[in-house]
């Protein structure tokens, strides 16, 4: 999802040592988010990719487990956890402002572009990789998913408020979350800007999440990968995604499958194909060989006259397809083995054999070791 072709370190981003202090990172990316806020730089695209860009920085370095995956790793790091490109991939403006609203205060009143009363947000979406062999991938199988996401902060029970204080009824809107303006002739009603549009007002800000009601946990998931997947395809687990924000639905996990080569078949969708190597006899005159199926083996019989390169398919041996369920084929191609070496009571058959066929075959050469045994007896004849 990331264009951009090189990705800036987060620390250069907001222009701190990698040494900073939690508050210094966050005194840093409030100063480069006032600064490139999109409220202030009207129409500027520049200012909105430097708004992401801090805002993406801050995420990973603001939290203690991603900042320490980001200060090992780098970027790659990151990635699984947050988004392909390392870190949280923010799909838009609304995204930062629904993580970070509170870094800005009221100060623009974001709440306007959002708008809604007492709001539930969806959290943000997650994405994840499994590698998976061919055999499992044609079975189905289970894997284990470890991930670090958002949940609903346990203190405060997702309201951000620190326990034993409520959230306080806005002042300024009276609790509606909506606050109407007269503009000349039209009455206009906004989201209320102290609230941003809650009703509710947080005074004493919980001290595990800091008033943001969710926190970060790292959780282990048990994916069920259903039969027949292949490279590239991907898993979507609704609801396993980050918490929204004020106790929002979870957004949803996407898991993409990696299915690792397998030394003996290959895989075009869901058919497979692999090369039996047969002698130019068991051609000729036909035989039944043993092969191996993706799980166990079969024997397939060979008619006799078969030409190198052949093909003969076996219906439904191959792998089903996960959405149809059909099942596919496996070709295996027939290889005609030309033996490097034989002995010389298979030399002479040949030999033989080729008498009968009136075939024109090369005298029989003499190994180079034969050649030195005779160089060596005429020497002692000498
Ligand atoms: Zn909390
Ligand atoms: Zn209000």
């Amino acid at each position: 999802m990331s264009t951009m072709a090189t990705k800036r370190d987060f620390y250069e981003v907001l222009g701190v040592s990698k040494s900073a202090s939690a508050e210094e990172i966050k005194k840093a990316y409030k100063k480069l988010a006032l600064k490139n806020h999109p409220d202030r730089n009207p129409g500027d695209d520049d200012a909105v990719e430097r708004f992401k860009e801090a805002a993406e920085a801050y995420e990973a370095l603001s939290d203690p487990d991603k900042r320490a995956r980001y200060d090992r790793f780098g970027h790659d790091g990151l990635r699984g956890a947050g988004g392909p490109g390392g870190g949280t991939q923010f799909h838009d403006l609304n995204d930062i402002f629904e993580s970070f609203g509170d870094i800005f205060g009221d100060m623009f009143g974001g709440g306007a572009r959002r708008g809604g009363r007492n709001r539930v947000v969806r959290g943000a979406d997650l994405r994840a990789a499994v590698t998976i062999d061919l055999v499992a991938a044609a079975t189905g199988c289970e894997q284990d998913v470890k991930l670090s996401r958002k949940k609903s902060c346990q203190r405060c029970a997702g309201s951000g408020a620190e326990p034993g204080t409520d959230p306080e009824q806005c002042d300024y809107c009276g609790g509606a979350g909506q606050v109407v303006q007269a503009q000349g002739f039209f009455r206009i009603q906004t989201t209320c800007p102290a609230c941003r549009g809650q009703g509710k007002i947080v005074r004493h800000k919980c001290n595990t999440c800091y008033g943001s009601g969710r926190e970060s946990e790292t959780v282990t998931l048990n994916v069920k990968i259903p039969p027949g997947m292949d490279n590239g395809m991907q898993l979507c687990l609704r609801g396993e995604g980050e918490a929204g924000p004020n106790n929002g639905p979870r957004g949803d996990l996407y898991v993409d499958v990696r299915v690792k080569e397998h030394p003996i078949f290959q895989r075009r969708e869901n058919h497979l194909f692999f090369k039996a190597p047969i002698t130019y006899t068991q051609a000729v005159l036909g035989t039944t060989i043993e092969i191996p199926l993706i799980q166990g083996k079969d024997e397939l019989k060979v008619a006799a006259g078969t030409q190198p390169g052949e093909t003969i398919r076996l219906r439904g041996k191959g792998l089903p397809d996960p959405r149809t369920g059909h099942v596919g084929d496996l070709h295996v191609e027939i290889q005609v083995v030309v033996p490097k070496k034989v002995s010389e009571h298979h030399e002479k058959l040949l030999r033989d054999l080729a008498g009968h066929e009136e075939s024109e075959v090369h005298p029989h050469r003499k190994s180079w070791f034969d050649k030195l045994k005779d160089f060596f007896s005429s020497d002692v004849a000498d």
